[in-house]
């Protein structure tokens, strides 16, 4: 067999969903005679401020080293963009930035953007227009035809070809996985919301679901490569089976459905899902996240907002009371649960008692984390063209007092776990101290305990093991082996 003698990186921004396509755009690319060089969430973490920049400026003596043992650049280098999120997007165009001098210094080096931002015209427009250095720019709807435009590419062509939507589903697309433990599944692509801040329903399309039996394929063939915990993966995961044809039993493919039959996949050990919309989560989806034992305990609820004024202009479909109802719902079915959700400031028009009414909700709903996010207009939202925007030092303020509120509502409900034994799937040595190793909770919460010495071996990422939890701060538990 010929060695294959190019070399790619793929650099996915912003979301999971943007991990998962990365790691089917690294399948491709291995399919067109490319080695991969390390892609998906670790990667991405090091390689988007650091690596790809580094790699132009290792030769004059600066910057980081980049993850690889060869300092030579890639023959290509592909960003796999977000602009759901203004961060996102601004770090992905300085990354772009960055590759001008790096193209000057290698000529024939490729350079490719996918994703949401090739999706949305004026970002499209920018990297057309303004950086001639970029020579593939595709969209999120035609990734399986990246090995075509690759081979124009490779001819010396300019290639951009976006396509505006789509009704089908890409099956059978090889993949290069970023772990082997756990992977992540989609389920669903776009969305039909129209969330009045949101770009993902015009970047990502309608919303489409795989069939069940198609997804319940991909599950298994990952378990038989040793994967031991899921992530179903969707813009809107309760949503799940619209528009999809009865299954031969005559039952509905909705979520509830999905749950249970890959709670169903021998050797599995854990799903998880997200994101979900809290208008959607049924009751029936609640007993199927009950009764499945494979289904972790953790629920990932946006909530983005406490004021039902807010929430109504943002279009969300709730209230807070009815999302309060929820979380008792849920919590009554699963006393164990974890909660988790996005919450958002500076939304345009919130007022102080708005904000207040954020703040109130916090305390009551007792999440277990959230992310937190200032407000930034996407071009072509509703949201982004309302006239009260909030000026962004009220936003900074916002923020501040937000995060307080936050990590008090995690610290308190990781201290109650304080004497617990919890079972914990491992992940790996600790990427910032060696000497811990760290996992996850079945309630998706990080715990550090001590890395074995020898002569007992290192636990392999996807063991399981019992951890007797010792000690909570905001952000992990500590302990010992139980
Ligand atoms: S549910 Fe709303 S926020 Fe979530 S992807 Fe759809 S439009 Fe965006």
């Amino acid at each position: 067999m010929q060695g294959k003698c190019k070399r790619a990186r793929v650099v996915a921004f912003g979301c999971q969903m943007s991990e998962r396509d990365s790691e089917t755009i690294a399948g491709l690319l291995s399919a067109c005679g490319y080695d991969v060089l390390p892609h998906g969430a670790a990667a991405a973490a090091a390689a988007a401020t650091t690596a790809i920049a580094a790699e132009g400026d290792t030769a004059d003596g600066g910057g980081t080293a980049a993850p690889v043992a060869d300092s030579a650049p890639p023959d290509m280098v592909l960003f796999v963009t977000c602009c759901v999120r203004g961060n996102a997007e601004n770090r992905a165009i300085g990354n772009l930035g960055d590759m001008k001098r790096l193209k000057e210094r290698n000529p024939g080096m490729i350079v490719a953007v996918a994703g949401c931002m090739a999706q949305e015209e004026g970002m499209r427009r920018l990297i057309v227009d303004k950086m001639p250095w970029v020579d593939l720019v595709f969209g999120t709807h035609n990734i399986q035809n990246l090995p075509a435009m690759l081979a124009r590419v490779e001819a010396g062509e300019r290639v951009i070809e976006v396509l505006d939507d789509s009704d089908s589903i890409a099956e059978h697309l090889p993949a290069i996985r970023a772990y082997r433990h756990k992977a992540f599944v989609n389920i669903t692509f776009g969305c039909d919301n129209f969330c009045t801040y949101c770009i993902v329903p015009y970047v990502r399309g309608r919303e489409r679901s795989r069939t069940e039996a198609d997804i319940l394929k991909e599950v298994s063939d990952l378990v038989d490569a040793g994967c031991r915990e899921v992530t179903l993966l969707g813009q809107n995961v309760n949503a799940y089976g619209k528009g999809l044809p009865p299954l031969p039993d005559g039952s509905v493919p909705g979520f509830a459905h999905l749950l249970r039959a890959v709670n169903g996949v021998e050797g599995l050990r854990r799903i998880r899902f997200t994101t979900s919309h809290p208008r959607d989560f049924t009751p029936d989806m609640i007993r199927a996240c009950a009764e499945s034992e494979r289904v972790c305990r953790h629920l990932h609820l946006p909530l983005q907002a406490g004021s039902d004024r807010v929430l109504a202009r943002m279009h969300r479909g709730y209230t807070l009371k009815r999302y309060l109802e929820l979380l008792d719902e849920v919590r009554s079915a699963m006393p164990d649960v974890a909660i988790t959700t996005d919450l958002m400031v500076g939304f345009p028009g919130e007022t102080e008692e708005d904000f207040l009414e954020t703040l109130r909700a916090v305390a009551e709903a007792r999440f277990d984390a959230a992310f937190t996010f200032v407000y930034s207009p996407r071009e072509g939202t509703v949201a982004a063209g309302m006239p009260d925007q909030v000026d962004e030092a009220v936003k900074g303020d916002r923020i501040r007092r937000l995060i307080e509120a936050v990590n008090e509502s995690a610290a308190a409900s990781n201290a109650a776990l304080v004497g617990s034994v919890q079972e914990v799937m491992v992940e790996g040595p600790s990427e910032r101290d060696s000497s811990v190793m760290a996992g996850r909770t079945r309630t998706n919460k990080m715990v550090h305990w001590p890395t074995p010495q020898p002569p007992r071996a290192v636990p392999a990422p996807g063991d399981i093991l019992n951890i007797r939890i010792e000690q909570a701060s905001v952000y992990t538990l500590r302990g010992v082996e139980a």
